[in-house]
């Protein structure tokens, strides 16, 4: 077995002990006979998977009582459709536009109302997070979207925008258990769980309950109301059986690794190892203002395409993988994400001093 230092943007690395635990158990889980693929998603085991995945979330994130937790399908970018169906009482919303994904949201939301944008950073091809202390928010608008972490420009949000009171919906897919949060901020938090928790198919979506009604967009399927899944406890019909009892295993390894503190700490350590670097480097550049640097998502430059080439193909075979940057930004990005062992950024870091003399 040759395992690489997978530095992918996602689907992503997920903890070596989750993977050999799945692997023990995938032809006999806990003395049922079959897979967990294979059962059903009504029986007893199953329920217990799903309710204990529930409940480490809830202890890991300290979800207060009044939110619900939902393992839905359809990717993050289904709910950049659900949020506006669900959410667009006045048919107005505020979005603040942070890179393609936040971008794509906003798109999206125009198909179902009038979406604002309040503030973007497009004009700097998405290397900050603009100013959101005192944006002009619309009275009536139902709610202000950001994207917290922006897994392509590799930007995060230090501070939460000033909502000025109206109900606050983050997508979190790429910074998803990084760090602490405080629940309470949010009218809802989501994100897909293939950048920094389990492999894709599920999507997380932590809803305040009150944003949960009958009130709906004229003509919102019922599997894409909020409502619908909320009343079945995600189980309205068959879930993604498999990829939450995945999910469960990394809470599981969280909660062992010491919670999110300690995760901020292990991650802010790791970051700063690669930041460092660039930083003093002559021939590596980060592109993101330093205020603003996400500890998930690392993207970098040469300033010469040939070279950019050169590294990720030496990186490669040299067992540091998928490293390429997102095809709208180029050069290099290093997403560090919870899983991703401080040795191999260590070893990264190694690998671009090594470059860095011999280009
Ligand atoms: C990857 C990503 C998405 C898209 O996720 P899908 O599950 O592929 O729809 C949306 N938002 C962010 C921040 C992402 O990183």
């Amino acid at each position: 077995m040759n395992r690489v230092y997978n530095f992918s943007a996602g689907p992503a690395v997920l903890p070596e002990e989750v993977l050999r635990e799945a692997a023990e158990e995938m032809m006999d889980y806990k003395g049922s006979g079959m897979s967990v693929m294979e059962m059903s998603h009504r029986s007893k085991v199953f329920a217990t998977i799903i309710e204990e995945a529930e409940a480490d979330l809830r202890e890991l994130m300290q979800i207060p009582d009044n939110y619900k937790v939902l393992f839905l399908q359809g990717g993050a970018s289904q709910q950049f459709a659900m949020i506006p169906m669900n959410l667009m009482k006045n048919k107005k919303a505020a979005y603040i536009v942070t890179g393609q994904w936040a971008k794509k949201a906003f798109q999206e939301a125009q198909l179902y109302g009038e979406a604002v944008k309040v503030a973007s950073s497009e004009d700097e091809t998405f290397s900050y997070i603009p100013d959101c202390s005192d944006l002009d928010i619309p009275e009536d608008a139902d709610y202000v979207y950001i994207c917290e972490n922006n897994t392509i420009y590799g930007t995060k949000y230090k501070a939460l925008p000033n909502t000025k009171g109206h109900t606050l919906v983050a997508d979190v897919s790429s910074c998803f258990l990084s760090e602490p949060v405080d629940v309470s901020q949010y009218g809802i938090i989501y994100g897909g769980v293939q950048k920094n928790i389990g492999p894709a198919g599920v999507v997380i979506v932590i809803i305040r309950e009150d944003l949960i009604g009958e009130e709906t967009l004229p003509g919102t399927p019922t599997m894409l109301k909020y409502k619908t899944h909320a009343d079945a406890a995600s189980l309205y019909n068959t879930p993604p059986a498999y990829g939450i009892y995945i999910c469960g295993k990394v809470f599981k390894w969280l909660k062992k690794m010491g919670g999110l503190e300690v995760m901020k700490q292990r991650n802010e350590e790791k970051a700063k190892i690669l930041y460092d670097f660039l930083d003093q480097s002559k021939l590596f550049q980060g592109t993101v203002r330093k205020e603003d640097r996400s500890l998930m998502n690392v993207p970098f430059v040469t300033g010469d395409k040939e070279l950019d080439e050169k590294f990720v193909k030496e990186a490669t075979a040299a067992g540091l993988v998928n490293l390429k940057g997102h095809r709208t930004v180029g050069g290099m990005r290093a997403s560090i994400y919870n899983a991703m062992p401080k040795e191999g950024v260590e070893k990264l870091v190694a690998f671009m001093k090594k470059f860095e003399e011999e280009n």
